[in-house]
């Protein structure tokens, strides 16, 4: 019982060396501590809410009985989307679900020592596969329908994903689907994409992602909702007074969005546990809803994010919200090993209400993104984070840390002083794109048609610019920047900020969201 699912792909890649390890309980200890009786290896087939009862069946007597309740609670997880495409039932093909089947892809890495490794899915479990298996020794490549690993990011923020993994030798094969798998003849498997690629496997994962498992759930004739999970109350009730139901299996509402949705992760399950308990006991706590605050780590990179993303927005059909980008140093750059934090942050254009983040970076990402997602539960604002009093000495953060930054920059927004330009627009504008950096840097590569008078020059020459046109003005990161278009700004000109400056160009460009 309660066994950590989220362990499963550190026991696959030996970082977890004990099974046992992973079992944070037991029906012993249940039963000591709190004289609750747990059956294990027995299966819930039915509930009969007239009678309050639930049929089981043990399942290594195949024995059926029956139980009583008075209140029942419901949290049987989610389930792998299992794709429908012939030979998934091949040896050789696993999920990630359960201890069973981590121990499966261990001991078919052990007894059949595979070379090569396809994870289908670049969602969260299919990274950390991947991570896993390369850290066995296996050439693993990564097959994703989208055009982008991590589905919850913006593309531009994937980039950095994907450049990543390149570097650390895992293969990415994008925007392709799984359309079947096939069984070599001598050895091993092969992955054949909707493309009609062939990817060699001598072990595949399917991570494409889980869906509530509401099987039991809708044969009783509880209500299911629009996004497939079992539709429940703030405390956790579901449309029967007496079942609640908590976890993968119910949505609940994004509390940016106002949307409802599904969100498997264990931290919204832990609560909503609580919540439902302490409504049985007949106290009334309200679930205030989840913001999808995630990390994941990627061979050293760390991937976080919490909130809506801007495509996430738009899908709620959000419209009056800005974004920013920055890519600062995790910690005083003068301190050695300081490291960028890729960072966008997304707030409300008429009040300044933190809509979402998301960043990635190496060291001290998910610090980061915890603030942010504490200052969103609050209802906090981007004056807010550029107020906050964060931990700094050298080694471990920045007088101005890159929370206080996202929260000026986006101050700089807000009060006027700092108009900003849209990387996606690029392509639609007839604006002046203007350079700011040294020649070297702009000799190094630049946007197509910029303009380059660095910032040390612009005093001197800015007359060479037009008066009645705008300027759209990056730099490296986008300080620089902020520097020139202050000035510009002063002498009349109509001068914006192309936010993130050319590291966040080449993000967009790769993403294929600016040209
Ligand atoms: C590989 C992996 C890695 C993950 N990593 C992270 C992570 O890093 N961070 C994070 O936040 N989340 C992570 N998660 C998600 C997290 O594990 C889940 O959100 C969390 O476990 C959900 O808890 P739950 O109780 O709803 O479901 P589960 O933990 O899945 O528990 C459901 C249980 O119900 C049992 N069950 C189902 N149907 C029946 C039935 N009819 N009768 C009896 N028993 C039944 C199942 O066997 C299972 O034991 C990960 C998940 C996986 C699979």
């Amino acid at each position: 019982m309660s066994f950590a699912n989220c362990g499963l792909p550190f026991y696959v890649g030996d970082v977890i060396e004990d099974e046992r390890a992973l079992l944070m309980a037991s029906p012993e200890l249940f039963w000591q501590r709190f004289s609750i009786r747990v059956f294990t290896n027995t299966e819930v087939v039915s509930i009969d809410r007239q009678r309050g009862q639930v049929a089981v069946q043990e399942l290594e007597s195949g024995q059926p009985r029956i139980e009583r309740y008075d209140s029942l609670v419901l949290a049987p997880g989610a389930a792998p989307i299992r794709p429908r495409v012939t030979g998934t039932g091949l040896a050789g093909v696993f999920s990630v679900r359960n201890i069973p089947d981590s121990r499966g892809i261990r001991s078919w890495i052990s007894s059949r020592n595979p070379r090569t490794a396809v994870v289908v899915g670049g969602g969260f479990i299919g990274l950390e596969m991947a991570e896993n298996l390369a850290r066995r020794g296996l050439a693993v490549t990564v097959l994703e329908k989208l055009p982008q690993v991590m589905a919850s990011l913006d593309p531009e923020m994937a980039v950095p994903i994907h450049t990543h993994l390149t570097t650390e030798g895992v293969a990415l094969h994008l925007n392709d689907g799984l359309a079947s798998i096939q069984e070599l003849p001598e050895r091993g498997l092969v992955v054949v994409a909707e493309s009609g690629a062939r990817l060699q496997a001598d072990l595949v994962i399917l991570a494409l992602g889980v869906k509530p498992d509401v099987g039991l759930a809708r044969d009783a004739g509880l209500a299911i909702g629009a996004r497939g999970g079992i539709v429940v109350d703030d405390q956790m009730r579901t449309s029967d007074p007496h079942i609640w139901a908590v976890g993968d299996a119910v949505e609940v509402p994004d509390v940016v969005t106002g949307q409802e949705t599904v969100l498997p992760l264990a931290g919204p399950a832990n609560r909503q546990g609580r919540v439902a308990a302490e409504s049985i006991a007949g106290r009334r706590t309200a679930f205030r809803g989840v913001q999808a605050t995630a990390v994941v780590g990627v061979l050293g990179l760390t991937v976080a994010s919490t909130g809506a993303s801007e495509k996430g927005l738009r899908r709620a059909g959000v419209s009056n919200f800005q974004s920013v980008y920055l890519h600062p140093g995790h910690h005083a750059g003068y301190y050695p090993g300081a490291k960028p934090i890729h960072l966008k942050l997304l707030f409300s254009n008429i009040d300044g209400r933190i809509l979402g983040a998301q960043a990635v970076g190496c060291e001290g990402v998910e610090k980061r993104i915890d603030v942010i997602a504490t200052a969103i539960q609050f209802g906090g604002t981007v004056h807010h984070l550029a107020e906050a009093e964060l931990c700094y000495a050298p080694q471990f953060g920045a007088a101005k840390d890159p929370v206080n930054l996202a929260g000026m920059l986006a101050q700089n927004v807000l009060n006027g002083d700092m108009p900003v330009a849209d990387w996606h627009a690029l392509g639609d504008t007839s604006a002046l794109l203007l350079d700011v950096r040294e020649p070297g840097e702009f000799a190094d590569g630049h946007v197509p048609n910029a303009l380059n008078i660095p910032l040390s020059q612009l005093r001197i020459r800015h007359g060479e610019l037009p008066v009645d046109r705008d300027i759209w003005v990056y730099c490296g990161v986008g300080q620089r920047a902020y520097y020139a278009v202050r000035f510009l700004a002063q002498c009349g000109y109509r001068a914006s900020n192309l936010s993130g400056g050319y590291a966040t160009y080449l993000a967009a460009r790769d993403a294929g969201v600016a040209p």
